[in-house]
């Protein structure tokens, strides 16, 4: 039977390239979007082309009705969510004299309290069904923080204490609950850095470039496939060494 996952902000960067991964290993496939892009339906079709089933579903993960409803039109269409990954995040960095109290909130509610809203709403099929897959897209910058950060740190460094503690909660039901730390991953995200920057986080790499979002999509792959059945409540790093 096949298997569907549900990824959050599934239509860019990260997210996608996990999506066309999973589509390829046979997973029907819910992206979660936004804001439609232009690209967003040649993406479903893309999906489609591995004979898999992709659902595009707009909500908004900061609010816990849209991911309810999000959750109840998957499981009304495919019955099942064996595989959630909470990838939707966003950054608004300033040092914290500069940071605004919205600053701080609307990262936290993205990042953090969005993973908190879908792992809710999708844990109870999960445990019905006495198997799951979650992966919390959570960063380095969580596990050593960062200048310029404090609010995407904290939220990062809150997934990592939500990952671990569900892993404990979940693991009688069979369920299995990771995060990942990416480093400096090539999307939107670190586009909009300065050369100056840039060159400076390469010189913290030892593997000297910045990762790419198949080389995060080819571990996720592998840690909601069936041959992962014993990893559960870690983070992996995933950052060319910079963090050790
Ligand atoms: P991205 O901006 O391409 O992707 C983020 C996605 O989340 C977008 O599609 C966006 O529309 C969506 N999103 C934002 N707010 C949302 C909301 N409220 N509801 C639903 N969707 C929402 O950037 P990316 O680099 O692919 O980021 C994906 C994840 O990876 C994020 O959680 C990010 O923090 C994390 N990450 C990225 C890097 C990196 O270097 N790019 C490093 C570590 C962690």
């Amino acid at each position: 039977m096949s298997k569907n996952a549900l990824i959050t902000g599934g239509t860019s960067g990260i997210g996608k390239y996990i999506a066309l991964e999973l589509a390829k290993q046979g997973f029907n496939i819910v992206l979660n979007y936004r804001n439609m892009k232009d690209d967003t339906l040649d993406l479903k079709k893309e999906i489609e082309s591995n004979n898999v089933k992709c659902l595009l579903i707009k909500a908004d993960v900061s609010k816990f009705d849209e991911c309810k409803q999000m959750v109840d039109e998957t499981i009304k269409e495919l019955e099942s969510i064996d595989v959630l990954i909470n990838n939707a995040g966003i950054t608004k960095d300033t040092l914290l004299m500069r940071m605004k109290e919205e600053d701080f909130r609307e990262v936290i509610d993205i990042n953090l309290v969005g993973t908190f809203n879908m792992t809710k709403n999708v844990v109870p099929y999960m445990m019905k069904k006495r198997s799951g897959k979650i992966i919390n897209v959570s960063s380095v910058v969580g596990v050593v923080g960062n200048a310029g950060q404090s609010n995407y740190a904290a939220s990062k460094a809150g997934i990592i204490g939500f990952t671990k503690s569900l892993a404990k909660e979940l693991s009688s039901r069979n369920i299995l609950v990771n995060a990942i730390a990416p480093g400096f991953i090539e999307t939107k995200m670190t586009d909009v850095l300065s050369d100056n920057v840039k060159e400076n986080i390469l010189n913290q790499i030892p593997l000297k470039r910045m990762g790419t979002p198949q080389e995060i999509a080819n571990l996720v792959e592998f840690l909601v496939s069936d041959k992962n059945s014993y990893i559960t409540g870690q983070v992996i790093n995933i950052d060319g060494g910079m963090v050790m």
